[in-house]
């Protein structure tokens, strides 16, 4: 152990270990197990974004040992400097977004995790990976599948990684409902239902606004409905039909969806039903039903405790924090090509965007708007 700091993250580790007890095969890797110190490769990352849930990921990484803030990027000076004294950052790994390229020339940064409002990301993506850094970029990944593209495409020229922040990913409980589908648990899968919302509160903030959020609830947290529709159903949809209902148009203005209903078809003949609203609150749920059973997640979404329970009983699986967990998968995924049971890279989440844009474009027409690929 190097200093103090490296034993308090190795303790933390080992308590979030004792607390997975017998998670999932997805933690099955994870350091911790055995009694022996961690001393494989760790991964160096340093955050853009220093707001809200940069904060919350900060944090959840303390607890870490395969992953390591150590850099900031900010364009507010006494946040750096906060932060810094924090997490004892050195002055040559804090960048603003003016001067954040240099990092091209910083060989103790590894990977950049973008969390920085929705619009930014397609260009700060390809920054970060022009700068030959790996990629972290905060869902909804971009605006739209173009600029998804893009990012992907800028990513595979830099020869570097390209993840996106879908936490759920790596929940215990939702990969357990997954590992009991793919094991036919829930016999042939008929219906998703996903419900996702809250009300939003200031009226001025980044999200209600077109320009910086690209929509409204769809974009925020109407993706997670989408996205547990095709980890839960395990299929891509084929189709999808889509309405709006505003009730506030002064609060939610031209091109920032209040509430939006959606259903997706899928090719074996599931369908999925799924609400995203910033317009009411108790909605975090997800039901999924087959012809042999079924399991709900109550709430499904939300930082945790995640709870659920299926045609067999109560889902007992542990309730890690969320973040933590993530950053320890991705590090595995970046520096030791990992495969995650659930795919967490841009091309996974291109594929919610070219969705989104399909959920949209069904808004505005009313008509069905049928996938390609
Ligand atoms: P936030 O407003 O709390 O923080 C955004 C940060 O970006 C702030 O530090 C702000 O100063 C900075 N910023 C840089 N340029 C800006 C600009 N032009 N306008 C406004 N802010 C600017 O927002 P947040 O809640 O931290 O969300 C950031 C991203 O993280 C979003 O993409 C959001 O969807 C995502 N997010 C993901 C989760 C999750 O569970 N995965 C949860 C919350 C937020």
């Amino acid at each position: 152990m190097n200093n103090r700091r490296d034993f308090l993250q190795k303790i933390g580790a080992t308590a979030l270990m004792l607390q997975l007890g017998n998670a999932s095969a997805a933690w099955s890797n994870t350091p911790g197990e055995s009694e022996a110190p961690y001393e494989g490769p760790v991964l160096r990352v340093a955050i853009m974004g220093l707001g809200s849930y940069g904060t919350r990921v900060a944090q959840a990484m303390e607890s870490c040992t395969r992953a390591k803030l150590v850099g900031l990027i900010s364009g507010t000076p006494s946040k750096i400097k906060d932060w810094q004294e924090k997490y004892n950052i050195p002055d040559k790994n804090c960048y603003n977004y003016e001067t954040f390229d240099q990092v091209k020339n910083n060989p103790d940064i590894d990977a950049i995790y973008v969390i920085t409002p929705n619009a930014l990301h397609h260009d700060q993506v390809i920054r970060v990976a022009k700068a030959g850094k790996h990629a972290i970029c905060e869902k909804p990944m971009s605006l739209d599948a173009k600029e998804a593209q893009e990012m992907i495409d800028a990513c595979k020229t830099a020869n570097v990684k390209l993840l996106v922040g879908y936490r759920m990913h790596f929940e215990p409980k939702t990969l357990e409902i997954i590992r009991m589908r793919k094991a036919g648990e829930f016999g042939k899968i008929k219906f998703f239902q996903g419900l996702c919302g809250f009300t939003s509160g200031d009226p001025k903030q980044w999200r209600l606004n077109k320009q910086l959020a690209g929509g409204g609830s769809m974009m925020d947290i109407g993706i997670y409905a989408l996205n547990g529709a095709r980890y839960m159903i395990g299929e891509e949809p084929i189709w999808v039909t889509a309405q709006e209902t505003k009730t506030d148009p002064v609060k939610f203005k031209e091109g920032v969806d209040e509430t939006i209903q959606f259903q997706l078809g899928f090719p074996s003949g599931a369908v999925a039903s799924c609400l995203s609203t910033y317009n009411m609150n108790n909605l975090d749920r997800f039901f999924l039903t087959g012809e042999k059973g079924f399991a709900e997640l109550l709430p499904s979404t939300g930082y945790g405790p995640i709870k659920g329970r299926t045609h067999k009983g109560v889902l007992n699986q542990p309730e890690p924090t969320h973040q933590t967990v993530q950053m320890e998968e991705m590090a595995q995924i970046i520096l030791e090509g990992k495969v995650p049971v659930v795919p967490i890279d841009g091309v996974e989440a291109l594929k919610d965007m070219k969705i989104i844009d399909a959920i949209y474009l069904a808004v505005k027409t009313g008509k069905k708007v049928v996938l390609k690929g």
